[in-house]
């Protein structure tokens, strides 16, 4: 749909001659404002892209140490057919820039009385749900009939904007109001599928990608757990990183151009258009339009800060990067659950307080993937998700007890050899790092919490000042802070400078 309305407005300016002499600033090369780039480049317009740091990527950045490759970000990549629209739209073929590997299983779990693989594969996760739950299993096949509807009604509203209470009453969104169980949590919707607590938290688990806790999650979300499992998650060899190295080629073959090292601190306005943007290097940039890519536009208009403290923030992460001299005999994604994961949720959302009993995410993408590590080594990351900022946790004092803690759950509860006897090289970081060196409000890597009073219009982002030339994108423009609903993001603030363009002609 989007890439017919792309084409038909590209091919109206060749015919009329019209290839747009127009510049267009995106402020920061994450994912956000590397598909934007992408597809505003492809459309013929003079993109410049201003990044703070010295590299491509945000938060889905490669991060190297030595002979090791990690992804800073994300470990899985689903509903690729995303991804794959993305670059048709710009005329390519996703398969020409990025090789993308199935993960299988998609993850191994941990509890303390059981451990079981979740596959991709329909017929296999069912089977290893009948092995160790009997009798859940029809339980799973109706997750999946009843998500696979709630999908097609639901996925169709990441088309609109929300940024009026009247996208709110458009038919596609009156009709997918029963499939949104409104006023009933994630927990209290899987309730309905699975009898057994593990089995519930197994199809929850995706929040905490969300930063949050399943049981304040509304149901909706379900979507996201069942999207692993109807799409399957994939890995891209060398690491999620591809993708943005691969969105930063399609940029360049279109003429875009990158300014690194260049950070936007403050946009000047005639009150109706910004006029320009300052850089920390002195330096000033112009341009006729705007994209910011920025965790949060208020960061640079300095408007309504307050009411911004007010709002409820997701959680963040604290991460080990770990080089291992040695391979490990763990699936691409593992999850360790606490005894009580309720209380883990509590402690990290609401109480802002760290656990003892942990739950971590333990990703090891060398066994999927022998180009992340040499031969016998291994790059694991190792991500717990923390209290946000708004918490009172000193990292710099806590922070060699917490990692202390990490590596000691792991080694009982995977039962391997002490990590520490292999480790060549190390990298952590702590929800200050998140917010000082990534400028993420609070470390609260997913953006704010998931819920409906801050989602659509009363969503901070689409209260931003109304500036006819500037437009927000990425995580910070919206809820749902994975790459392909960044992506569809990036797709929907193109449509909509493209509508502002054709009324300006
Ligand atoms: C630990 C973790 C795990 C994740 N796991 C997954 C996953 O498995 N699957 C998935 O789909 N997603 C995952 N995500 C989400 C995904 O990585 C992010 O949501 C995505 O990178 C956000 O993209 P963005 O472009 O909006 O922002 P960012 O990636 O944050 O990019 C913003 C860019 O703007 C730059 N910038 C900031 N301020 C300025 C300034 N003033 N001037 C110029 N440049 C500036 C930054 O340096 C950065 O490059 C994960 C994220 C994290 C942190």
């Amino acid at each position: 749909m989007f890439l017919r309305f792309l084409y038909v407005e590209k091919r109206e300016k060749e015919r009329f001659n019209l290839e747009s002499k127009k510049k267009i600033a995106i402020i920061g090369a994450g994912p956000g404002g590397l598909a934007a780039g992408m597809l505003l480049s492809q459309l013929g317009y003079q993109v410049n892209i201003y990044e703070k740091n010295d590299r491509i990527g945000g938060r889905t950045a490669l991060h190297k140490m030595g002979k090791y490759s990690f992804d800073v970000g994300p470990s899985a990549l689903t509903m690729t057919h995303i991804l794959t629209s993305l670059f048709m739209d710009c005329n390519r073929n996703i398969l020409d820039y990025v090789s993308l590997l199935p993960i299988n299983p998609i993850h191994t779990l941990y509890f303390k009385d059981i451990t079981f693989p979740l596959y991709s594969d329909h017929a296999e996760t069912k089977a290893v749900i009948k092995t160790y739950f009997p009798g859940e299993e029809d339980g799973f096949e109706r997750f999946m009939k009843e998500n696979t509807k709630k999908m097609l009604y639901v996925s169709p509203l990441n088309q609109f904007n929300y940024s009026s209470l009247f996208d709110f009453f458009r038919p596609t969104t009156l009709r997918a109001i029963p499939s949104l169980t409104l006023g009933r949590s994630l927990m209290d919707d899987l309730a309905r599928y699975f009898n057994s607590r593990n089995l519930r938290l197994a199809f929850s688990l995706q929040m905490r990608y969300l930063g949050m806790s399943p049981w304040d999650i509304p149901a909706a979300y379900s979507i996201i757990p069942f999207s692993e499992y109807y799409y399957g998650t994939f890995h891209p060899i060398g690491g999620q990183n591809k993708i943005v190295e691969a969105m930063q080629q399609v940029v360049t073959e279109n003429k875009g151009k990158f300014f690194f090292n260049s950070e936007v601190t403050e946009f000047e306005s005639d009150g109706k258009d910004i006029t320009s943007a300052a850089l920390a290097n002195g330096k000033t940039i112009e341009a006729d339009y705007y994209f910011t890519n920025l965790d949060f536009i208020y960061s640079l208009t300095n408007e309504q800060p307050s009411k911004l403290e007010t709002k409820e923030y997701s959680s963040s992460a604290f991460i080990i990067y770990l080089g291992l001299k040695t391979i490990l005999p763990f699936s691409h994604q593992s999850i360790i659950f606490p005894t009580n994961y309720r209380e883990f949720a509590n402690n990290t959302m609401h109480k802002k307080i760290l656990s003892q009993d942990l739950s971590i995410h333990l990703t090891n993408p060398s066994a999927t993937d022998n180009t992340m590590a040499p031969i016998n080594h291994s790059s694991i990351r190792l991500m717990v998700p923390v209290p946000n900022n708004t918490s009172n946790i000193d990292w710099q004092k806590e922070t060699p007890a917490f990692r202390k803690l990490i590596l000691d759950t792991v080694k009982e509860r995977l039962d391997v050899p002490d990590l520490e006897d292999y480790i060549e090289e190390e990298y952590i970081i702590t929800p200050t790092d998140w917010e000082k060196k990534y400028h993420v409000k609070y470390g609260a890597i997913f953006g704010l919490q998931h819920l409906w009073r801050q989602h659509g219009f009363l969503h901070p982002s689409k209260k931003s000042p109304n500036f006819k030339n500037l437009f927000v994108i990425g995580a910070g423009a919206m809820s749902g802070s994975s790459l392909p609903f960044i992506i569809e993001n990036a797709q929907i603030a193109t449509q909509k400078f493209l509508q502002k363009e054709k009324k300006s002609e």
